[in-house]
This record gives structure tokens, sequence and C-alpha cells, in this order.
């Protein structure tokens, strides 16, 4: 190691200046954050929180930004820190270990490709496996906790910054819950539940996660993250691995409500289950679909999206959010919780 390389600073060393962060969330709405890392190892990002708590500088951890709605002026000495090149694929005994980074997408083509179909609803759900977990992601009724055996995170008020592990069963998960939302841990990996199927199976998933790696991750598109992983099964289609019914269905569901057209961040609000109907169908009954403001626009195909038509500004999703949640609370009695992250 040089000399050059011990005296630089781990910020200096992992941070890109004067970011725009539009370009690292799939509403492409984000100003200039002053410090920006892309990590590629758990060392890399214990040294950048450790310089950062010895500078007094604040972090913002995130994945793929398909969950979040960065500010328009970002505070000048956060330091954004992004996982998704945080991308490590290994097999020990007969256990997979994902790293954060890994896009959620990839596990079911990971499954396809070992003849199991538990994988599938993760097909085209935007976002990487850290972020899914924080979130306890979920498609119909089958949720990421369903596949997970173990988690690996770092406490960030353990003055080590060592890496520690909770089983599932200690996760706390529910509905878009879990522990991750209670405590200051940042999360690097987990063992996946699912069996491990074939050395092909494990060369061929390797090979998607450098292609997604190189071509596939940056910036945070939905459209290209969706043609990326049409392509993908397309291709393996061509391989003679045939696309299964449930995710032809996944595939006209989210194209028949336009999911990749426009920059967003899927579902604004989560749904009151004790309320017992969708946000969606209540912003609905309300008549708002398609309600504009500034460039911000309610999708007129979800109610519970809203979509960056125009070149939208954080303020002016916060405006419509604002709006939808006194309608609801006027008419229907509840406030609805935020699902997406406000930063
Ligand atoms: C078109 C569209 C459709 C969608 N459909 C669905 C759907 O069907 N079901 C669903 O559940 N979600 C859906 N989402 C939302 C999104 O896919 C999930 O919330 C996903 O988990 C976000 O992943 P991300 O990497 O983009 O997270 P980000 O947006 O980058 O981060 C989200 C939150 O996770 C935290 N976080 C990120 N990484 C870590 C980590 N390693 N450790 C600790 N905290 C972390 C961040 O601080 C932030 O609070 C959709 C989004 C879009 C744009």
């Amino acid at each position: 190691m040089s000399t050059m390389t011990l005296h630089t600073s781990a910020i200096d060393r992992l941070c890109k200046r004067n970011v725009e962060l539009s370009a690292f969330s799939t509403y492409g709405i984000g100003g200039s954050a002053n410090y920006l890392a892309m990590p590629e190892t758990a060392n890399d990002l214990a040294d950048l929180l450790q310089d950062c708590r010895k500078r007094g500088m604040p972090w913002y951890i995130f994945g793929m930004g398909s969950n979040i709605l960065f500010p328009d002026e970002p505070k000048h000495d956060l330091v954004f820190i992004s996982l998704k090149n945080l991308v490590e694929l290994r097999v020990s005994g007969d256990k997979w270990y994902v790293s954060s980074g890994a896009p959620m997408s990839l596990l079911s083509l990971m499954g396809l490709m070992g003849g199991t179909d538990l994988l599938d609803f993760t097909f085209l759900l935007p976002g990487c496996v850290g972020a899914g977990i924080y979130m306890n992601a979920k498609y119909n009724a089958r949720q990421i906790c369903d596949i997970l055996d173990t988690v690996y995170y770092i406490d960030t008020m353990d003055s080590s910054l060592k890496v520690q592990s909770i089983t599932v069963a200690d996760c706390l998960f529910a509905y878009k819950q879990s522990i991750f939302q209670q405590h200051p841990w940042i999360i690097v990996g987990a063992d996946l539940n699912i069996p491990v199927s074939s050395e092909e199976q494990i060369s061929m998933t390797s090979e998607l996660l450098t292609e997604w790696k190189t071509r596939g991750s940056h910036p945070s598109s939905l459209p290209s993250f969706f043609s990326f992983f049409l392509g993908e099964v397309h291709a393996l289609a061509g391989r003679g691995i045939e696309t299964p019914q449930s995710m032809l269905d996944i595939i006209k569901y989210r194209t028949s409500k336009r999911h990749f057209d426009y920059p967003s961040c899927g579902s604004v609000f989560k749904n009151n289950y004790d309320y017992g109907v969708a946000v969606g169908s209540l912003v609905d009954q309300l008549n708002m679909k398609g309600t504009e403001y500034g460039g911000a626009i309610i999708s007129p195909h979800h109610g519970n999206m809203i979509l960056n038509q125009k070149h939208a500004k954080a303020t002016d999703i916060l405006y419509l959010m604002n709006l939808i949640s006194e309608s609801i609370n006027n008419h229907f009695g509840f406030v609805p919780e935020p699902e997406i992250v406000l930063v």
C-alpha cells in the first residue's frame, strides 16, 4: 500500500463530489450532493462510516433509490452512500449468500435457472436486496422475509462496526416492516433459505450479476431496469429455459399499470389493512387520478403512484402527497402512512 493511500481518508478516497442525486433515484429527482460513495465491500463501507464519525459528518444509506424521495437541496455535509455496487454472490455449503446491492429481480432469474418458483415474485420488483429486507418488499402474498434465513448487518452504534448476524425469526417482519427500521443498522447481505441446484446455476447467476453491475445498474432508471431484466428473461427462453406463467403475469400487470413508463417510486402510501380498501382505490373514488402539480401527476393508471411527468421537484411530489393525505382523511377518516422514504 502506498503512503498516499495510507493517508487518504475513506471519504476522500471513496466519495465523488457534487453529484446529482436525480441519477440515483428512479424518481429522477434530487439536487446536488456534496459527497456520494458507492462502496464495493463491507470493509470500505465500515471505513467510510468510521471516517464520517471521526469528522462528525452524517450519512444516508440507500440502494437503487426506488423508494426514496431525495431533497431538491441536500444538506451540504451529508454523505450519501449507495450500496448498489456491493454485489457479491457466494455459496457456502448448501446456502446462497447474497449481498445488499444485488437487485431483487436477479433472484427470480436465479430461481428460474435452478428450477424453483419460490423467487418468481421478485421478478421486476425494483430495488436492491438490502432495501428489500429493510422494507420487507412484497408482491401479492409473497414477501422478502419468506426467502431469508439469516441477515448480516452493521450496527452503527457499535464502535467496532463489525458485521453481525440475526436469524429471520428475530427480524420482526410484518407488512412492510422489519427490525431494521427500528435500529441504526445497515444490512450488508443475507443467507437465503433457497436450495442451490447446480454449478451451472451458480455460474450463470454470477455472470448475470456482473452484467447488471457493468451495464444495468446505473443510472437508477425504471425503463432501463425493465429492459435489462426483460432482455435477460428472453435470453434464457432462447436457451430453453421457458418463462413461467407467473412471470408473464407480472410483466402483464406491471406494464398495464405503466410502472416503467415514467420516473416514479412505486406506491406512495402503505395500504391501511384495518380500513380494508387499497389507497389506490380510495384515490380513484375521490376522482383524483390525473391531478397535476408542477411537474408531478397522480398516475392516471394507479391512484397510489405519483409520477415525475415533467422535471418535477421533490416539493411537487410532496404537495400531491399532502393533497391525497388530506382528502383521504376528510372523506375516509384516516391519514395514510407514507411508504416512500422522505430524506
Ligand atoms: C415501479 C415501482 C414498483 C414497485 N413495486 C413494488 C412492489 O410491488 N412491492 C414492494 O414492496 N415495493 C415496490 N416498490 C418499491 C421498491 O421496489 C422497494 O421498496 C425496494 O425495496 C426499494 O429498494 P431500493 O434499493 O431502491 O431502496 P431505496 O429506495 O434505495 O431505499 C429504501 C429505504 O431502505 C433503506 N435502505 C436501503 N438499503 C439499506 C440497507 N442496506 N440497510 C439498511 N437500510 C437500507 C434506505 O435508507 C431507505 O430508507 C416499487 C417501486 C417502483 C419504482
